[in-house]
């Protein structure tokens, strides 16, 4: 009670009394009720939390576009007068995040790219080093509907490599710090190294020059991902202070040398990019999603490639121990295929992280390594960005493919036609 309706009371004088004296005593107009904008979505299973913990015939409630609400029911109210969705039978999981792409550079294609995203219940997409001048990058600040969101690490930064695609090409310490400063006065939300003589055709970017990369990334607390293939690269980028290795270890089987160095920067994170099995895929879950004629050019190239086979191999052990060893591991897909995340997670799988541990790298992870910070969980206060799945991912990863809808923002995706 404040002190004048102690006051007040003290007195013995009601409030309306006391505005009847003073020639208010219209009585108060009714108040419009505020329109309910509330939804709850009822009766699925919903992989909640940080860890995903199944909360079986959970209640989801999402108001204007945000989470407000998330449990078993019975936990949870639902607030009056909100629509159901009846989801029984269905599993929600967060919608994904692909944490290294490279998105199309103009704006209509790169539009699209993030409208086909969200048709594959892909909520934001970070494009890692190769937008250039020109690239529309003013789209990481708009909201568009039925689209996922997006984020970029500008131009990258590497030695000269005649012949491929033109990122900055340093040679010396000046030359690397001007770049990091270039793609921070466009606002870069990461800096992206490559270290790869790619089969021995190059000279790599030094370890003199990728430390004053990282050097002039921290100092404006801009945090540096680099690609890598080699071991060695790995180690040494480890001791240069590098923040996130965009691709696994690809040359040999780490040691343990590496994953203590790995144990004692508990902040570095690895983006594995698994990158192609090698191996014939039954491409026939994509057969409702893409235009034939595009599945068509896909099983043109769908064929067992032993070299990939052994390249694959040796990236999934050292995924296995790095996930064992308690390093925390993101997600990502390389390139810009919309769907790529479902094959990526079969390939996580695969190499032996559990269903669990992929599907939380896909998305709590993912969103937290690439910086978007609302989205990646069900919980309370985040983005209402989820996947109604017709079956459980946790007991077979495919499940993840069986996408019934898609809501981005609170908002069913249109999903009738690929984009
Ligand atoms: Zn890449």
């Amino acid at each position: 009670m404040n002190r004048i309706m102690r006051v007040l009371s003290v007195q013995g004088v009601s409030i309306v009394g006391l505005l009847a004296m003073a020639g208010c005593a219209k009585a108060p107009e009714p108040q419009a009720a505020a329109p309910v904008t509330a939804v709850v979505y009822e009766g699925a299973t919903l992989l909640a939390g940080d860890g995903l913990t199944p909360v079986e015939n959970g209640l989801l409630v999402v108001d204007q576009g945000r989470i407000v609400a998330v449990g078993a029911a019975g936990a949870v109210t639902a607030p009056a007068g909100a629509a159901h969705v009846d989801l029984k039978g269905k599993t929600v999981i967060p919608a994904i995040i692909d944490g290294h792409t490279h998105l199309s550079t103009n704006r209509d294609a790169l539009l699209l790219d993030l409208k086909r995203r969200a048709f594959f219940g892909v909520a934001a997409a970070l494009s890692l080093g190769t937008d250039g001048d020109g690239t529309p990058l003013e789209v990481r600040d708009e909201v568009i509907p039925g689209s996922a969101r997006y984020r970029s690490a500008g131009l990258g930064i590497t030695a000269p490599e005649p012949g491929r695609n033109p990122v900055h090409w340093v040679t010396t310490e000046e030359e690397a710090r001007a770049a990091v400063q270039a793609e921070i006065a466009r606002k870069a939300d990461f800096i992206k190294v490559w270290v790869d003589d790619r089969d021995g055709k190059y000279k790599k970017l030094s370890p003199a020059l990728y430390r004053a990369v990282i050097d002039e990334a921290h100092k404006a607390g801009l945090k540096t991902a680099a690609h890598i293939f080699a071991l060695d690269d790995a180690k040494e980028l480890l001791r240069a202070g590098i923040d996130i290795f965009a691709h696994g270890v690809r040359d040999r089987d780490i040691d343990d040398e590496f994953i203590a160095m790995v144990k004692a920067r508990p902040n570095v994170v690895l983006i594995p990019n698994m990158g192609a099995r090698g191996v014939v895929a039954d491409l026939g879950w994509l057969s409702g999603a893409l235009p034939a004629e595009a599945l068509a050019k896909l099983q043109e190239t769908n064929q067992d490639q032993p070299p990939l086979q052994k390249a694959y191999a040796i990236q999934a052990r050292n995924l296995k121990k790095l996930s064992d060893a308690g390093m925390t591991i993101g997600f990502g897909t390389d390139g810009n295929t919309p769907w790529g995340p479902y094959v990526e997670m079969e390939d996580m799988v695969i190499a032996g992280m559990t269903p669990a541990q992929v599907l939380v790298s896909a998305t709590r992870n993912s969103a937290a390594i690439s910086g978007f910070t609302d989205q990646g969980t069900l919980a309370a206060g985040k983005s209402a960005d989820f996947v109604v799945l017709d079956a459980n991912p946790l007991e077979d990863i495919m499940n993840a493919r069986k996408i019934a809808d898609v809501y981005l923002r609170g908002v069913k995706v249109e999903r009738g036609a690929y984009p």
